[in-house]
């Protein structure tokens, strides 16, 4: 026990008794900075044994983070202490946490404040290690922490020795001006938890002016490491600082581009300020039409389709703000959320029954949506503040749908259609409004605002044959379902389509994303006897699936799937495909909260290679980082992700990732055709790192050597592509990448979309490149990028030299089809031809849709 020099007691100071049984730890060695470095402020750490965090003195309950896993009490002499269970346990957004208290509570010595299921959170998070720390340590004179082993409840660990309170004269700064920061969006994807709201708060304390931090018309002291969580300010919100004293300017400055930049956090990427967000972002560049019987929008789901147009409306579901007492409007919202659990559950299983398991899987979301801790906080926060769980569910929703739209990242953007889709499923449910079920006139074309995967879901495919709508893009889930069911759609349409009178006769295509309006009888059958050609072409292409593609000069091209998972490898072979030439396995690391095991990941490689039978397995190592984050692995923020520490190079920071991944894929190719290509490889040095680092293990294990492969997707490789064939079996052109760097230009940039064309003749003198470099030493290239499936690269890619197309799956047989109806030579004329051409759309005119 530590010796103090006068005792301290309940008189002159605050007796803190353990919070939980288990191990105190000086806070200076908690795995934390934030922590250690007393940014939080002074106190101790415990290393927890006992799962129920218990007031460690009288006082009032002042703070509750909404994650649940941090809470403040304040004693009766303003003493302020933060009890923060384990380290990063913000991330678990409350799972593992069951609170005892709220805001407001008086709780004595020894109350239960938060139950937590230790297991959980030792497994999912950073440490369990709790934090007790006083945040307002300026008022404490002396600090006096116990050690050793102490009982919840019973022995003493911290004392404190109060200081005489100080009164600062704010007469003389409230005579300063006052300096107000522009509006600062928060990049935390946690918001201001306790980490960057004690950097924050230490920032602040460096300046002599009074600084607040205001977030819509609330504002707090910006020096204190509660108030500013009690802010709750989430990812993106949008905050802005008001200081006033001497040093105000520089403390506005400083503290702007501290919190614009993440306050020193990993994975808080700076955001651009934004003016008033807009619920739902308009496409950059919209395609517009200056005929005005054309509309045009972007290709969602291929194929043509002829018919009549139908408006779809969605009506406001109108709510009382106000309603039944907080517990029964509680009550009402479990019980429409445990409806609407089993209306998606119901979908879901239809869904499975259907041929796609990926729609499936789009609902299996909706779940996640409809348990979203985060949401259901804020619900519940507004009834207890009295709002009708009607309202306080419709506020919470389409807040975060619209913050979900505003994202950067089209793919996130792309959900707030999901989350609105299960948002009115539940307001619904509460408000009991009723869905008019409308019988649709056979042939309708909907049009509409935006649909959802509920209205897919539900669609009678005997009487709609196609729609339109003004949001959402080729990569929503409503896009998605449609490519899966087989209806021509089109996304991002202009807004005039809304006026279009219902019954108006019109002309889809989906594969070009152009509606006609009012088309004339001889158009509508001509479309009609295209769509016949369409499926007369597919079902002979379907037939012909188990055939190999061999042009008709007798030249041979494998053609494989891009696959994602073992369900994807079944459908790839059901469909003619002739192995795997690209398995992406960022799909067994994402949406999980870490990373699989070796073991796992065996498991996963081994029953995919064991359902290929004897056809090869490339199994591509772990491509993350860049634009493809993993919650469980911290990425520090990059100025040009896509030019950082993504694949390869992020596995050799990581060598614990890449060694399990790596022995994974060894222990799996014992059980079929296995091969291992390296993602991002733009130096020898890498591949041979790689190499040594394969090789290790392999030895390890004792099994036998794999072929090895790399990725062609940067230009570097392309370039020393003869040097790299010495060191590999194989290569395979990432032409998604490719072209992203050979063209500067981001792939998933909306504004650069039109210009962003891996049949550009730059990108195709670096494949021609690549395949030379490999023929000189008798190695083989593949293609894994989209390229590999457009229908107007495949004759150029024949004629250079490719000698297998990893392609998406429902392509399979379409593709081997075309190569049967190739000649080698044209193929090598033309890609000469295309070579040499100036631009992309010269090439694009040289080899011209096939006829359909
Ligand atoms: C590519 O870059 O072309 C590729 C196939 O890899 P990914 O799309 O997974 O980056
Ligand atoms: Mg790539």
């Amino acid at each position: 026990m530590t010796q103090t020099p006068t005792p301290i007691s309940a008189a002159t100071g605050v007796l803190l008794v353990a919070p939980l049984s288990g191990s105190i730890l000086p806070i200076e060695q908690v795995p934390d900075p934030v922590f250690a470095e007393k940014m939080v402020g002074d106190g101790i750490s415990i290393d927890p044994v006992s799962q129920v965090l218990v007031a460690p003195c009288d006082g009032e309950i002042v703070q509750m983070h909404p994650s649940q896993h941090a809470v403040t009490l304040q004693t009766a002499e303003g003493i302020e202490i933060l009890m923060h269970i384990g380290l990063d346990t913000v991330t678990l957004r409350g799972k593992g946490f069951t609170p005892k208290v709220v805001v407001g509570d008086r709780v004595k010595l020894g109350d239960p404040l938060i139950e937590f299921d230790a297991d959980y959170v030792a497994l999912h998070a950073v440490s369990l290690l709790t934090q007790i720390v006083i945040v307002n340590s300026d008022q404490v004179a002396r600090f006096v922490p116990k050690a050793g082993q102490v009982l919840a409840g019973q022995d003493l660990v911290l004392e404190l020795l109060l200081s005489k309170a100080g009164t600062t004269d704010t007469s003389a700064i409230s005579s300063l001006p006052v300096v107000t920061s522009n509006a600062i969006p928060v990049p935390n994807p946690v918001g201001l938890h306790a980490r960057p709201a004690a950097v924050l708060a230490n920032l602040a304390k460096q300046y002599q002016a009074d600084v607040r931090l205001k977030k819509e018309d609330k504002s707090v002291n910006a020096k204190s490491v509660t108030a500013l969580m009690g802010l709750q300010v989430g990812f993106k919100d949008v905050v802005s600082l008001v200081a006033q004293g001497p040093d105000a300017e520089a403390a506005i400055t400083a503290l702007s581009e501290a919190i614009a930049n993440g306050l020193g956090e990993e994975g808080a990427t700076p955001m651009v300020s934004t003016a008033e967000p807009k619920p739902v972002p308009q496409p950059v560049t919209r395609p517009r039409s200056d005929d005005p019987n054309t509309i045009l929008g972007v290709a969602a789901s291929p194929g043509v389709a002829v018919g009549y147009l139908h408006q779809v409306r969605q009506q406001e579901i109108e709510v009382a703000e106000r309603g039944g007492t907080s517990d029964e409007e509680s009550r009402k919202l479990e019980q429409a959320i445990a409806q609407a659990q089993q209306e998606i559950a119901a979908l879901q299983a239809k869904m499975q029954a259907g041929e796609d398991a990926k729609q499936a899987d789009i609902f299996a979301a909706h779940q996640e949506i409809l348990t979203d801790p985060d949401m259901q906080d804020t619900t519940a926060e507004a009834i207890i503040r009295g709002q009708s769980a009607a309202y306080a569910w419709k506020q919470a929703y389409t807040t975060q749908a619209n913050r979900l739209a505003q994202l950067k990242n089209d793919l996130l953007a792309q959900r707030a259609n999901d989350l609105r889709d299960v948002g009115r499923r539940v307001l619904r449910i509460l408000t009991g409004a009723t869905t008019e079920a409308i019988a649709y006139p056979d042939q309708t074309i909907l049009a509409a605002e935006d649909l959802t995967p509920s209205d897919m879901a539900t669609l009678d495919r005997s009487k709609v044959v196609g729609f339109c709508t003004i949001a959402g893009g080729a990569t929503s889930h409503v896009a998605i379902l449609a490519r899966s069911m087989d209806i021509p759609a089109i996304a991002g349409g202009e807004e005039r389509l809304l006026e279009v009178a219902n019954g108006t006769p019109v002309v889809l295509d989906g594969t070009r994303g152009q509606l006609r309006l009012n088309p004339s009888a001889d158009e509508m059958e001509r479309t009609r006897q295209r769509q016949a050609r369409i499926a007369e072409r597919r079902q002979a292409d379907l037939a012909a699936k188990d055939q190999p593609a061999i042009t008709t000069d007798g030249h041979r091209m494998e053609v494989v799937a891009n696959i994602g998972s073992l369900a994807d490898a079944e459908k790839s072979v059901a469909l003619g495909g002739e192995g795997v030439g690209l398995l992406r396995t960022e799909f067994v690391f994402m949406e999980r909260a870490m990373a699989p095991s070796e073991e796992e990941q065996a498991d996963i490689y081994s029953s995919i290679a064991r359902a290929l039978g004897d056809r090869p397995l490339i199994i591509r190592t772990l491509d993350v980082g860049g634009d493809k984050p993993l919650p469980y692995l911290p990425m520090p923020h990059e100025e040009n992700p896509f030019l950082g520490d993504r694949g390869i190079r992020l596995c050799f920071s990581r060598p614990d990732l890449m060694r399990t991944q790596f022995r994974a894929i060894l222990r799996a190719s014992s059980h079929g055709n296995v091969r291992i290509m390296f993602p991002m490889i733009a130096r020898l040095e890498e591949l041979r790192q790689a190499k040594q680092v394969l090789e290790e293990e392999r030895q390890a294990l004792g099994v036998a050597p794999i072929e090895v492969g790399i990725m062609i997707e940067v230009p570097s490789a392309a370039l020393m592509a003869d040097r790299l064939a010495s060191e590999v079996d194989f290569f395979s052109i990432g032409t998604n990448d490719l072209t992203q760097y050979t063209l500067a230009m981001d792939r998933g940039h909306p504004k650069l979309a039109a210009q962003i064309d891996a049949l550009d003749p730059a990108v195709l003198r670096l494949v021609d490149l690549t395949v030379k470099g490999a023929t000189q030493h008798g190695k083989w290239v593949g293609i894994c990028g989209g390229m590999g499936s457009d229908p107007q690269a495949v004759p150029i890619l024949v004629g250079l030299g490719i000698q297998e197309l990893s392609v998406s799956i429902p392509t399979i047989p379409s593709i081997k089809a075309q190569v049967r109806g190739l000649g080698l030579a044209e193929c090598q004329a033309l890609a000469a031809q295309a070579l040499a051409a100036d631009t992309a759309v010269t090439v694009r005119q040289l080899v011209p849709l096939p006829e359909e």
